[in-house]
């Protein structure tokens, strides 16, 4: 069978992607868009067509910022293809997906990753209970089901903790408490770039309003050097040290976790990609140009999934991206494209500041007792995988040989930072010089039956 093909295969759905697919299909290019969630959206706009028919004012307007971008999307001629996941890409660029129970492979002249971003993981004692989940998942449920819980716990630093928190509060839930775990060290180092971020007075504002009308129905709990969430067979409590060395246990049975946002590089590694390490955001990032070409002339990585630059950055990073391959294809408008990098530098002023300030303390970035879980998928704790590494693996592809870690059904999205920290700290090497996982296709899980579904040649 002949395989379907197109001029730009997008790949996901949220600001980023929908920006490119926009820009590209307008230019008259045959564009597809490649999403494995129900609806478009990506994470900030998740649900917005739904949600944007009856507006729960909860969500805030930064939320109802994608209503327009959605529109557009909705009428731009573009292709969408819904609960379809991408699980390879070829050498040869073709795109392996899946979707109700079938492979198949398409093929494309230029390829956007635009897969945005994930949690970083913040492996304290008793992350792994029931009752315990990610800001994320937390703010997931609200936006996609209008669901969550009263009375939880929120956990850790960075924007996400503070908007969901809010979201909830507007939401009429009850919040117990937020405990912010940003140190003075986090303050120092990003002092100096507060002017930078002056730049964008209105998202400074927005996180001041937000921290305002929480501090008005619960606590905001800061100078916290330790936390552990107690319980026997689900979260309890959480145990707090403050920096004065005072414990305090709150009682709590829903706890959100979260301390920032990483890119997202599961495909962009697999397919073999260059990454750098990048020290500031503490995370890997791929190596593009300013218009998100990637070490492969043909494959373009843009928004969050290419560095962490926030909503209305990843727009504009894909925008820029499909305004590259079109004049790949002779289509050029050099005052657009100036105005775009211009709005793109603009929109990551800020990052300077928040990637200092929410880079999280090593001690919530390591696991500090030995029955702390690390790899959730293999259920191998700190002491399994210092075991490993005393019976001589030496990096992280070693340790998978060692004790399957970042082998399971997340493919290290989980374990990934950690192991690769504890080995760089244990080898006294840097996080540059100690690697990460060799990421292999399938990025995501698939069932025998849909890969014995794939027509034709199987993908190398
Ligand atoms: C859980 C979470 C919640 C967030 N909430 C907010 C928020 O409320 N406000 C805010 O300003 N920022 C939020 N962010 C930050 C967010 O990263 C950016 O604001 C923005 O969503 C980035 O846009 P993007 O287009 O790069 O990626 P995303 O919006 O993340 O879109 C990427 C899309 O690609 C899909 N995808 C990934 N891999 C595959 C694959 N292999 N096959 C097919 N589809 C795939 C994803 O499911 C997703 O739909 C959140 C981040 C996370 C991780």
């Amino acid at each position: 069978m002949k395989k379907k093909h197109f001029q730009v295969v997008v790949i996901g759905a949220g600001p980023a992607g929908m920006a490119a697919a926009i820009t590209a299909a307008k230019a008259g290019l045959k564009t597809i868009v490649i999403d494995d969630q129900r609806s478009i959206g990506g994470q900030v706009y998740r649900s917005i067509q739904a949600n944007s028919d009856t507006p729960p004012q909860y969500l805030g307007n930064s939320y109802y910022a994608g209503t327009k971008l959605s529109e557009d999307f909705a009428c731009c001629g573009a292709s969408y293809l819904p609960g379809c996941t991408v699980w390879q890409i070829t050498e040869t660029h073709e795109i392996a997906l899946v979707y109700s129970g079938k492979a198949e492979l398409i093929t494309a002249e230029y390829i956007v990753i635009a897969t945005g971003a994930i949690e970083r993981p913040m492996p304290v004692r008793g992350w792994t209970l029931p009752g315990v989940m990610s800001v994320g998942g937390a703010q997931t449920l609200l936006k996609q089901s209008a669901l969550g819980a009263d009375d939880a716990v929120f956990v850790g630093s960075g924007p996400l903790l503070y908007l969901t928190a809010w979201q909830y509060i507007k939401a009429g839930m009850a919040v117990r408490a937020v405990i912010d775990i940003t140190g003075t060290t986090q303050w120092r180092s990003a002092f100096p770039f507060a002017p930078l971020a002056l730049i964008q007075p209105n998202m400074l504002l927005m996180g001041q309003k937000w921290l305002r009308e929480i501090r008005q129905k619960t606590k905001i709990i800061t100078n916290v050097k330790e936390v552990e969430i107690k319980g026997q067979s689900c979260a309890e409590a959480v145990s707090y040290t403050l920096s004065s060395g005072t414990k305090i246990d709150l009682p709590a049975s829903h706890v959100f976790l979260h301390q920032g946002v990483v890119p997202n590089v599961n495909l962009s590694m697999a397919t073999g990609l260059d990454h750098r390490w990048d020290q500031k955001a503490f995370c890997w990032r791929p190596v593009t140009d300013t218009k998100g070409k990637s070490s492969d002339e043909q494959i373009y990585i843009t928004g969050d999934g290419s560095g962490i630059g926030g909503a209305k950055a990843a727009e504009i990073s894909g925008r820029l991206a499909a305004r590259a391959i079109m004049k790949r294809f002779g289509k050029f408008n050099f005052l657009k494209e100036l105005y775009y990098k211009l709005r793109y530098l603009h929109c990551l002023s800020i990052r300077p500041f928040l990637d200092r300030l929410y880079l999280p303390p090593v001690h919530f970035r390591l696991p500090q007792s030995n029955d702390t879980i690390i790899c959730r998928c293999e259920a191998l704790t700190k002491s399994d995988i210092f075991d490993a590494l005393a019976s001589g693996a030496t990096g992280p592809n070693q340790l998978k040989a060692f004790c399957r870690a970042g082998m399971g059904r997340c493919q290290g999205r989980n374990c990934g930072l950690i192991v690769q920290e504890m080995i760089a700290v244990h080898t006294s090497q840097s996080m540059a010089e100690t690697g990460y996982y060799r990421l292999r296709p399938p990025v995501k899980p698939i069932t025998l039956a849909e890969l014995a579904s794939l027509e034709g040649p199987w993908p190398e």
